[in-house]
């Protein structure tokens, strides 16, 4: 795949530094947001720390949740070793090529992550903040949500806990997509339909990115604002028919499913006996473990056919389905359950989605992306817009005094 990056960073107009922190790293596609917390310089170190580890960990080789758990460690330990740097935590949003033509997106806290495709933008990662959790729960519009006092609580972070639940969101991209990550800092100053517009009308990133630095200043700049913008250039070819997917002719070699047949072998000279037999003795040293090793493995495809679940479409509904998308030698998959979510009323990235049965798993995987379906379909019919919010700095309940975000004051929320 093929990338073109451009970050832009700022303190705002109201803090006296930048607890934000980014990472374009060019050589392997990494790119990530970090927005920092904590007393005197906990915010600004706890985001750097994260965005450091985070780019070694890829660099030796971690998948990206693994480098995301060991940024965790990171800003943990670098906290354990100095007092001045107690109870600093940092959110962390970050994304790496997979597959060739495909994105995936690690994500704790309340930075984001967007994909704008044709000119519509959507947002990609949930917020871990108190407010989005009781506006999924239904407990709050997204009206009352933007003007919540406590709007500014996270629920996730890094450098709280030894252990860190990390999103992890799968994108199919093509070319011409463009994915913008951000810290709070955009979203809290800009309505997305503004984002969306700059980041349609900007062609080069960087223009983009300083465009949406700007704009949040021009709004107010109450907090520090960090965004870094990819474009999807180029995607790879897909790939070629997995050439192990065996069969097994009637005399047990295995040979390619849909592939040509070879020309046939010439005739063998006639053999003695004895040299029959050894060439009998001989198959049947390499086709009986052959058969068991077959055997073995269409098994393990049954049980992993029949006991995984995926999200699909059915008749325009959202149906849960056991098995594996297209089946796995003769084991179909089987509608598990209906659940009434027409498709069409689908944001396109969910659609997306739930068309190309992206999402699989345990059953209890499927529900919770089918009650975030249901989430969806809700909240696009309720406008994000927040025209009606108070934009001025004094009647903003955000200031840096007021933003509970360390350890001994944020909600301990059950996951
Ligand atoms: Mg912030």
């Amino acid at each position: 795949m093929k990338f073109a990056a451009a970050a832009a960073t700022d303190q705002g107009r109201v803090r006296t530094n930048n607890e934000d922190a980014f990472l374009v790293d060019d050589k392997r596609a990494l790119f990530a947001v970090a927005d920092g917390m904590g007393g005197h310089r906990g915010g600004e170190v706890a985001s750097h720390t994260a965005v450091e580890a985070l780019r070694a960990a890829v660099a030796s080789g971690s998948a990206l949740n693994d480098a995301i758990e060991r940024a965790n460690t990171a800003v943990l330990s670098r906290a354990a070793g100095d007092e001045e740097l107690t109870g600093m935590g940092t959110t962390l949003t970050a994304v790496i090529p997979i597959g060739g033509r495909q994105l995936l997106v690690g994500h704790v806290g309340d930075s984001r992550a967007y994909l704008l495709r044709e000119g519509t933008l959507q947002r990609v990662t949930d917020d871990h903040s108190l407010v989005e959790e009781l506006v999924r729960e239904g407990r709050l519009t997204p009206e009352q949500a933007d003007a919540h006092p406590q709007r500014a609580i996270i629920t996730r972070a890094l450098g709280i806990d030894d252990e860190v639940d990390v999103d992890v969101y799968t994108l199919d991209v093509e070319p011409g997509d463009r994915v913008l990550l951000c810290s709070d800092g955009l979203t809290t100053m800009l309505r997305e339909r503004d984002v969306e517009r700059l980041l349609r009308t900007e062609r080069e990133p960087q223009h983009a990115a300083d465009a949406l630095v700007d704009a949040a200043n021009a709004s107010g700049g109450e907090d520090n604002i960090t965004v870094v913008v990819v474009d999807v250039l180029e995607v790879d070819p897909p790939a070629p028919p997995d050439p192990t997917a065996l069969l097994v002719d009637g005399e047990g070699r295995p040979e390619e499913a849909a592939s040509p047949q070879p020309a046939p072998e010439p005739p063998a000279p006639a053999r003695s006996k004895r040299s029959r037999l050894r060439t009998v003795r001989g198959a049947l040293l390499v086709l009986v473990p052959l058969l068991l090793i077959i055997g073995v493995a269409a098994g393990i495809l049954g049980w992993y056919a029949r006991s995984s679940y995926f999200v699909g479409a059915d008749n325009n509904e959202v149906v849960i389905f056991k098995g594996v998308p297209g089946g796995v030698l003769g084991w179909n998959p089987t509608i598990d359950r209906r659940t009434g979510i027409r498709v069409a009323d689908l944001p396109q990235l969910e659609r997306d989605r739930v068309e190309t049965n992206s999402t699989r798993g345990s059953l209890a995987t499927a529900d919770a992306f089918v009650t975030r379906l249901a989430g969806a379909t809700t909240t696009t019919t309720v406008p994000r817009t927040t025209t009606t919010r108070p934009r001025t700095a004094t009647t903003r309940p955000r200031t840096t005094t007021t933003r509970p975000r360390t350890t001994t004051t944020r909600p301990r929320l059950a996951p």
